[in-house]
């Protein structure tokens, strides 16, 4: 296996399957068995789902709701997201451990960095719930914060897309896919990877990102394996 230690990040938007809201069964148990064959590999997994098919603080502020409340609120649907995706992945027998970023206890063990670095290395996979705790910040920064936390080697974006292009591929049929781009290219060529609070986190702690197509049967797998799937930031 290239990588020892990763970890997943999921957009919430991704568990809606075909629907336009919530989480769809199908689509969260395909994930979940994808999931299942890395930690059979002998790699440690950590998750981090966002909110999106669900709530989002931004769009809710947008409409005149008080946007720290809606971010809680978006936290919160993290959480629900986290909830199903463990579900999913102790029905078929994988172990799961669910950290929250706020206190949750009748539900999931607070974030502990040291406790979740030791469910890891017992072979649980760990969820992180309630992305960084705080508002104004998006799952993705929580999946680069607690990567470096837990000295993750790579952080994995599943997306709907398979790579990083040159332009918006949904968009524009001339766009081009890189195999590989440096952090500074992203930047220079205006590209959208992950939020700046995000991307800048990650270059400055040079860890490096793979942002792949996480629909694609046995994708995860390939990429645990060291094959060049999707396009990988690096330094
Ligand atoms: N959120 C937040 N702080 C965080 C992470 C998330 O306030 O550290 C809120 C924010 O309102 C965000 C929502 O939770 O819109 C859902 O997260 P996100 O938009 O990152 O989900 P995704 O786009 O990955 O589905």
């Amino acid at each position: 296996m290239k990588y020892k230690r990763v970890l997943l990040k999921l957009s919430g938007e991704s568990l809606m399957g075909d629907q336009n809201y919530g989480i769809d069964g199908t689509r969260i148990s395909d994930y979940a068995k994808e999931i299942k064959q890395v930690v059979d590999s002998g790699t440690e997994v950590a998750i981090v789902i966002g909110g999106g098919n669900i709530f989002r603080g931004l769009a809710a502020a947008s409409k005149g709701m008080d946007r720290v409340q809606g971010d809680y609120m978006g936290m919160l649907a993290t959480v629900i997201n986290s909830l199903a995706l463990q579900s999913s992945l102790e029905e078929i027998g994988v172990q799961t451990r669910l950290l929250t970023a706020i206190k949750m206890e009748q539900i999931a063990e607070p974030f502990i960095k040291r406790r979740a670095v030791r469910h890891l290395e017992k072979g649980r996979v760990v969820i992180f719930g309630a992305g960084t705790g705080n508002p104004y910040f998006t799952t993705d920064t929580a999946a680069v914060l607690r990567a470096i936390e837990i000295g993750a080697d790579v952080i994995l974006k599943g997306t709907r897309v398979d790579g990083v292009y040159t332009a918006d591929p949904e968009k524009d049929s001339n766009a081009i896919k890189f195999d590989e781009i440096t952090f500074k290219e992203v930047m220079e060529k205006g590209l959208k990877v992950m939020d700046m609070t995000a991307f800048t986190l990650s270059e400055e702690n040079e860890l490096p990102i793979i942002v792949f197509d996480m629909n694609k049967k046995g994708n995860l797998s390939k990429i645990v394996s060291g094959e060049n799937v999707g396009t990988i930031v690096d330094l």
